[in-house]
């Protein structure tokens, strides 16, 4: 027999798809006051918000007469006819919200309008009205929430811990908080304060009042503005890296999002930096011409479509890479071992809130990691890409937005460096005028070295030079008999190689670059890894072995004359990334003079 639902049933089942967990409540709600154009909102919660949940804000307010009317199900303000959907500015527009959260809900509204006297009480029970009367108050609105699921066990069973719940809540409070600068947020946990936000539209001083001095240490500005395109925000210098993408907020227009586009843009601007599972920390904040993204292509609205991606990504990917190439971005060697990360529980939030926490965790981020290969095929693209973006060196536009959140990130000077020495044959010492530099030499190399064969390997014409004694190479049957799949890349790089009969091979030319004992080097750890691997027809394979045969090519631990150390030099400065090796690891660690003046205690 098929009936219509009763009236509460109905609202249940709808409240459902809009409220699943606390943090939903959090988000509808605090978002209804972002609506009502307040500049100040609080959000308190209790056991993770199960069981109370209170947002106060002073935003417009609810006029008397029509406070019980927010409670009804498609009920707005915020749109009244079918043209106002194709330009909606509001966060909220369905009229849901509270319909779905007083159906699970026991749910309190406190809430007055400018232009009267008194306020208005609304207590509302499973989609009752218990109480509608007047109240003293101020301007604004204050909803309660309380007793989440208290009429609908099922759902209640599927909640998580309180620490659980109230981390989701905490991680949004702290998106939404930084995507709107200009609104002080404070969000109480239990009776912790966890953050208050300046709500003075500083951006910087936000990250690091939610997320702690600490991280704030690692990180360094980007910014940069082209062709309508505008993206501010900070990253991590490659020294710091987290085990997931959770530090990883993305705000585009003013609307906190998840993207892959973006986390896209972020992985290939660090590839190289960062060790394989390792994630850069990245808030970054885009601006861009509303009619090229569509935003409601998604009910909770954290996913949009971008019109072209490629755009968006590249742009991103751009001035990632932009402010990698600043001074800031060199490792400092005051954090490069270690960083801190709070432990995941509870006691997080009294470490974000800027609280030194016993529980915060060192975690080693350069040491013990096991050396991990990094996808070759896609570096060698990227950095070809990079290379043709270099050419065309269109002039920085003069339009970009004053006010640079962090400290200036200089453009790194190679001219600026002035050579004291040599450590343990191993390190070059450096300073310029306010930073000392440690240069690891043989990872300065292994850089200068690879980018030069990557180069050649993509450019079609091949510097060579020609051996007075050609050099040859005997080598096993099974690579001569798979020579097809190998050498055509070997001449690639820059070998005139040729086979010679017997399993020789004979090479009269090498590439240019290259020292005759490195092309050897670098050409016999070639052909043991096609002995190991006969199956070259695949590309990636093949440039993962030149990555390794560049590592043994070049010998650590040499004295190194100033002549070329400067060389060195010369040579690194004209690379794409010349701070990483091509593993990953640091080329040069960096302490400012204030730094040191700390270590000795003078600052
Ligand atoms: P929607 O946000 O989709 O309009 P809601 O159920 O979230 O629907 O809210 C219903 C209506 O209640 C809103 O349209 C608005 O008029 C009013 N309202 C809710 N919260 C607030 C608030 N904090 N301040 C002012 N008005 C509010
Ligand atoms: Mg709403």
């Amino acid at each position: 027999m098929i009936k219509l639902l009763d009236k509460n049933i109905a609202n249940k089942i709808a409240a459902g798809e809009v409220i699943d967990r606390p943090v939903s409540i959090v988000k509808e709600l605090v978002e209804n006051s972002l609506d009502a154009g307040a500049t100040a909102v609080t959000i308190e919660i209790r056991e993770g918000g199960r069981n109370y949940i209170r947002v106060t804000d002073n935003g417009c307010g609810i006029p008397a007469d029509e406070a019980e009317l927010a409670f009804m199900r498609h009920a707005t303000s915020k749109i009244s006819d079918e043209r106002d959907l194709d330009a909606i500015t509001t966060l909220g527009f369905r009229g849901e919200a509270l319909a779905s959260i007083c159906a699970v809900a026991r749910v309190e509204l406190i809430t007055k309008t400018a232009d009267t006297k008194a306020g208005r009480l609304v207590v509302n029970e499973g989609s009752r009205i218990l109480e509608n009367s007047r109240i003293g108050c101020p301007d604004g609105t204050t909803i309660t929430v309380k007793d989440l699921f208290y009429n609908v066990p099922a759902r209640k069973k599927f909640l998580n811990s309180a620490a659980s719940e109230a981390r989701r809540i905490i991680d949004f409070a702290s998106r939404i908080a930084l995507s709107y600068p200009d609104v002080r947020f404070s969000v109480i946990n239990g009776s912790k304060p966890v953050f208050t936000t300046s709500g003075n539209g500083n951006i910087t001083a936000n990250i690091l009042s939610i997320y702690g001095a600490d991280l704030g240490k690692s990180l360094i500005p980007v910014e940069k503005a082209e062709k309508g395109f505008t993206l501010k925000g900070c990253i991590s210098d490659p020294g710091t890296s987290m085990p997931s993408r959770n530090r990883q907020v993305f705000c585009v227009n003013g609307r906190i999002i998840s993207s892959s586009v973006m986390e896209r843009a972020l992985d290939k601007a660090y590839r190289e930096r960062l060790f394989n599972g390792r994630f850069p920390v990245a808030f970054l904040f885009l601006a861009m011409p509303p009619e090229k993204l569509d935003v409601n292509i998604h009910p909770t609205k954290k996913e949009i479509r971008f019109d072209d991606n490629a755009e968006v990504e590249d742009f991103v990917q751009m001035a990632v890479m932009e402010a990698l190439r600043g001074e800031e971005a060199i490792p400092s060697a005051a954090n490069t071992h270690e960083i801190k990360i709070p432990e995941v529980n509870e006691s997080t939030y009294s470490y974000v809130s800027g609280v030194k926490d016993e529980t915060v965790r060192r975690i080693a981020v350069r040491g013990g990691e096991k050396e991990e290969q990094v996808n070759i095929t896609s570096i060698l693209t990227t950095l070809r890409d990079d290379l043709n973006r270099a050419s065309d060196t269109s002039p920085r536009q003069e339009d970009q937005p004053a006010g640079s959140p962090l400290s200036i990130n200089r453009p790194f000077e190679f001219d600026d460096l002035r050579v004291i020495g040599s450590v343990f044959n191993t390190y070059i010492a450096c300073q310029s005028e306010d930073s000392f530099y440690l240069i690891d030499q043989h990872a300065a190399h292994e850089r200068v070295f690879y980018e030069k064969l990557v180069r050649q390997y993509h450019s079609d014409e091949k510097v060579q030079q020609q051996l007075m004694l050609p050099l040859t190479f005997n080598v096993p049957a099974d690579v001569s008999s798979t020579e097809s799949s190998w050498i055509s890349a070997v001449r690639a790089m820059g070998y005139d190689i040729e086979f010679f009969g017997n399993n020789t091979y004979i090479v009269r030319e090498i590439p240019a670059f290259m020292e005759l004992s490195e092309a050897e080097d670098f050409l016999n750890d070639m052909f043991n890894e096609f002995t190991e691997r006969p199956d070259l027809s695949n590309t990636g394979i093949l440039e993962k072995i030149i990555m390794k045969a560049c590592k043994s090519a070049i010998k650590a631990g040499d004295a190194i004359s100033r002549e070329e150390i400067l060389a060195l030099f010369d040579q690194l400065q004209q690379c794409d990334n010349p701070f990483s090796c091509p593993h990953g690891r640091p080329v040069f660690v960096r302490i400012t003079k204030y730094e040191m003046e700390r270590m000795f205690k003078r600052a």
